[in-house]
């Protein structure tokens, strides 16, 4: 039952929590888009939320991040977090700052990742602040930030991490177990009781073959009464192979160019790599230089490293067996690049070689650097190989613009440009769907959530046709009991 639409404004607080009979969920975002992930679980007084993303992407969205938070955050008895992307986690300290003292409850190294990630924002918000203010463009004035370091840190002391597969008490009534969903290290399903519901949240899920994190198991056996899933790629299959990735690569080698991959500093550099170091062991690609060139990617690659020889639970058993004690990400010419001048010794490399560098869609990071130099040059080749976004400078050069916009100036796409989508982290439509029919009993409604125009729409409709279940995209602000 749809309780009712509330976006934002004093109904919820005239409302009251027990005038409500049901547990009720409310979609505070990634309804109707990819970010912000936000749902919040309530019932007797009793608020837990699920995931705390930013908003990301165009400016509408951004600014979205601003809006009056539709309940006050002194009321949140605690956070669970899925996994420690930025569009799941990016919003905890502005929660913080605006007066959530709760736990927040997480795996270990989703703890670790968080720590990085949201250090790293509040530095660029930081920046972008300051640099708003001597363009004199803020709607703020002065210019301000999300959040700053400060509201890290106080985020950072909130943190309680805990082991997958352990029931983890969060308040008298809800609890909460945390599966490994092979998205990214750390990355979790959870499955929340919530005053005798069962709800099921996928966060972001993984696919069946990730090189290091072992796959999704099962869905725990039983009724869930409600799942809330993502649909990111909704809508979509992957390609089958990445055959052409080392084809692509030798045929740039060959002309004397080099290979620029725009990569997510979590776990897609970390994929990369070991494709690479399979690649050149196998002989399937010339044993060139790699550059790991970005700082966040490379204490990601660290904890990944640590996790393997702390035969973390997420990680593959043949990955433990193999490689600890050695270093799987290196064919023996990876060369990490730690400070900014080392990231300037290639610019516009004259030898051939292969730089990994975030982010991921251009839109910021050192890798807008090397796309300004190597752009112009059909010598080289740019691989994109994870989701572009609508708006971002890597949906443009993978729709075939012929100029992108960079620091103010239209720079030339003359290089090659590839895509090889088969890298992703995503589970896709068809993955999705047999991961859902994984459930041992047909659940009492299911939510399609996290998905572009469109994406949410197409997976509901097969979970439906296909499943037969009761399935729904709730729009932003739905609340529903459950
Ligand atoms: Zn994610």
């Amino acid at each position: 039952m749809i309780l009712a639409l509330i976006r934002k404004g004093p109904r919820l607080a005239l409302m009251g929590h027990n005038e409500v009979s049901e547990p009720l969920i409310q979609f505070l975002g990634a309804a109707g888009t990819v970010t912000g992930s936000r749902f919040l679980l309530q019932h007797q007084g009793t608020r837990v939320l699920v995931d705390c993303g930013m908003f990301q992407g165009i400016k509408e969205l951004r600014e979205m991040n601003w809006d009056k938070f539709p309940v006050d955050p002194s009321t949140i008895d605690a956070i669970l977090i899925t996994h420690a992307h930025l569009d799941h986690s990016g919003f905890l300290p502005r929660l913080v700052k605006l007066g959530f003292q709760g736990a927040i409850y997480l795996t270990h190294y989703t703890g670790k990742l968080v720590e990085v990630i949201l250090r790293d924002s509040a530095r660029i918000q930081t920046e972008d602040a300051k640099y708003a203010a001597k363009k004199k463009f803020s709607k703020h004035n002065p210019p301000m930030a999300l959040y700053e370091e400060a509201d890290v840190e106080e985020t950072l002391e909130l943190m309680v991490t805990k082991d997958f597969m352990q029931e983890v008490a969060v308040t008298p009534n809800v609890s909460v177990v945390f599966h490994p969903s092979g998205h990214i290290l750390g990355a979790s399903y959870l499955e929340v009781s919530f005053f005798g519901k069962r709800v099921l949240f996928t966060g972001d899920m993984g696919r069946q073959d990730h090189p290091l994190l072992v796959a999704p198991g099962n869905i725990p056996a039983g009724h869930f009464d409600a799942i809330i899933t993502e649909s990111t790629y909704g809508d979509r299959e992957h390609a089958p192979t990445t055959a052409n990735f080392e084809q692509v690569i030798t045929e740039t080698v060959k002309r004397g160019g080099s290979v620029l991959v725009p990569a997510f500093a979590v776990d897609r550099t970390e994929v990369i790599l070991v494709r690479l170091r399979e690649s050149m062991e196998a002989g399937s690609i010339p044993r060139v230089p790699i550059y790991a060139d970005s700082p966040m990617a490379l204490k990601a690659l660290d904890f990944y490293r640590d996790a393997i020889e702390a035969h973390s639970p997420e990680i593959r058993s043949e990955i433990v067996t193999e490689w600890a004690g050695r270093d799987p990400f290196d064919p023996g010419t990876l060369v990490e690049l730690f400070s900014p001048e080392e990231s300037k010794t290639i610019n516009d490399p004259q030898k051939p070689c292969i730089i990994i560098s975030a982010s991921g869609m251009g839109t910021g990071g050192r890798v807008v650097h090397h796309l300004r130099n190597m752009l112009p040059n059909p010598k080289h080749t740019v691989i994109l190989v994870g989701y572009q976004a609508i708006g971002t400078r890597g949906r443009s050069l993978a729709d075939g613009a012929e100029f992108v916009k960079m620091h103010g100036e239209l720079v030339p796409v003359k290089a090659q440009i590839e895509q090889v989508e088969s890298f992703s982290v995503h589970a896709d439509s068809n993955e999705l769907l047999q991961w859902l029919k994984s459930a041992s009993e047909e659940p009492g409604r299911v939510f399609v959530v996290h998905g572009e125009a469109g994406a949410a729409e197409v997976l509901s409709d097969r979970i439906h046709a296909q499943l037969g279940w009761r399935s729904h995209v709730p729009h932003m602000g739905e609340m529903v009991s459950i």
